[in-house]
């Protein structure tokens, strides 16, 4: 008997015209590639097609030619758009009928719905000469696999709570039976507080090195407002070789960034902040105002926040930081509402009128108006209030909602530094 070929390479298409429209947006191919770089299968192409039948056919067969596994996702749907099972029929030569184990299983979910099944809906029945079908617990569309020796072609329905079920239960175990015995290891170091450059600038010496090793690890920088994050990344037969590697590339690289590194187990910053204010018993409050609430639904977005999160003011207009904080009258007169000593009085004001252990005061100029030569549209004072108050200002680039993002993470980063150096309790 021959022996089965590896799969070592795949493409992916995408099958929908809502996908190359306005509105939607491709997420399958991103659960795809994580899968796929877990099972140590390189993915060499995304598509995204419309529904038509030339262009989806062309595009599977360009992409048989090319690597040993195709998945598609999208057009198993029951409607005369949804094409994938007919163009790939077509390109392979092979018939397409109706399974009648499958008509029995779609036929079975109308009736317990009630409701008898619409004609059009046989089609989602009909399978691939020769294809394997795999069962949609979540939905009508089966999805299928056909191996045609040396290839492989998997068709999945589009809707994500569908087709990701479906490829965990079905599809990875066949996928894990043919990877080709190199594994694929990655580890992550996200930072807060520098930029892209500057982590780039500390960062590539080291990266560039490891890149060009024995077992060579492959570095990508990722930034979102107020993160930047490695990527390291290796694929290996010897996994031991691999692992050792990847830590010593990413403790250099932890060493070289020192304070600025946050975590190396892909937590966020808020989970670490809140796991730092946790393991200190410490509650944290906030006065916002650029950020109009952004920090404390980043630091509730974490389940068990309570633990850690009192509560807060969205402290908009001059008026509310003067009734619910405490904010002087003549503070906000004599510096203006974007202020070191406003920032200040936010922090103090809402910790002590909610007996919080650690205060924050946001308050800055997200834009796109309300900028001037002295505050320009980008100015945030950002005060930590925890015993003493530490206060800083900043100038973030880009527009209203990155302002916000930026104002928040740096909340957190201050957070973080403050209470990293060991906090007193305050006197209630
Ligand atoms: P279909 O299987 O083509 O009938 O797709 C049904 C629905 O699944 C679409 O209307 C989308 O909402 C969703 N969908 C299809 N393809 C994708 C994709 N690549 N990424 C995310 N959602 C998708
Ligand atoms: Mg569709």
């Amino acid at each position: 008997m021959a022996v089965t070929p590896a799969i070592r390479t795949a493409e992916i298409i995408a099958v929908g015209s809502e996908l190359l429209a306005r509105q939607r947006i491709d997420t399958n191919s991103l659960f795809l590639a994580e899968r796929l770089l877990e099972l140590g299968i390189e993915l060499r192409r995304k598509h995204v097609v419309g529904d038509h039948p030339a262009e989806l056919r062309d595009t599977i067969a360009d992409a048989i030619a090319r690597v040993d596994l195709v998945i598609t996702t999208g057009g198993l749907g029951p409607t005369d758009d949804d094409l994938t099972r007919e163009a790939v029929a077509a390109v392979l030569g092979r018939r397409l009928a109706v399974d009648p184990e499958v008509l029995a299983i779609v036929a079975a979910r109308f009736e317990r719905r009630g409701v008898p099944m619409p004609s059009v809906n046989r089609r989602q029945a009909e399978v691939i000469e020769g294809a394997r079908w795999l069962p949609n617990p979540n939905g009508t569309a089966p999805g299928q696999v056909v191996d045609t020796g040396d290839r492989l072609i998997v068709l999945l329905p589009g809707p994500p709570r569908e087709m990701q079920p479906m490829f965990l239960a079905s599809v990875v175990p066949v996928l894990a039976a043919r990877a080709s015995g190199r594994q694929v290891r990655r580890r992550t170091v996200r930072t807060t507080g520098f930029s892209e450059s500057q982590v780039e600038e500390i960062a590539q010496p080291i990266y560039s090195r490891f890149a060009a090793g024995v077992v060579p690890i492959d570095t990508t920088v990722l930034a979102s407002p107020g993160l930047v994050e490695l990527h390291l990344s290796g694929a290996a037969e010897d996994v031991d070789a691999l692992e050792g590697v990847l830590d010593r590339a990413s403790a250099e690289l932890v060493a070289a960034l020192g304070d600025a590194v946050f975590t190396t187990d892909e937590r966020s910053l808020e989970e670490v902040v809140g796991a730092e204010l946790a393991a200190r018993q410490l509650m944290i409050a906030a006065a916002e105002s650029c950020t109009g609430g952004l920090l404390l639904q980043r630091l509730t977005d974490i389940p068990g926040s309570s633990a850690w999160v009192l509560g807060g003011v969205v402290a908009y207009a001059n008026a509310v930081k003067v009734e619910a904080l405490g904010v002087g009258e003549d503070t906000l007169a004599a510096h203006g509402a974007v202020s070191e000593a406003v920032a200040r009085a936010m922090a103090e004001g809402v910790r002590r009128r909610l007996g919080a252990d650690v205060g924050v005061g946001i308050t800055g100029v997200a834009g796109p108006g309300g900028g001037s030569d002295e505050k320009p549209v980008g100015t945030v004072w950002i005060a930590v209030a925890a015993g003493d108050t530490h206060a800083r200002r900043f100038l973030f680039p880009g527009d209203r909602q990155m302002i916000r993002q930026f104002a928040a993470s740096a909340a957190l980063n201050m957070v973080r530094r403050a209470i990293g150096a060991k906090v007193p309790a305050p006197d209630r």
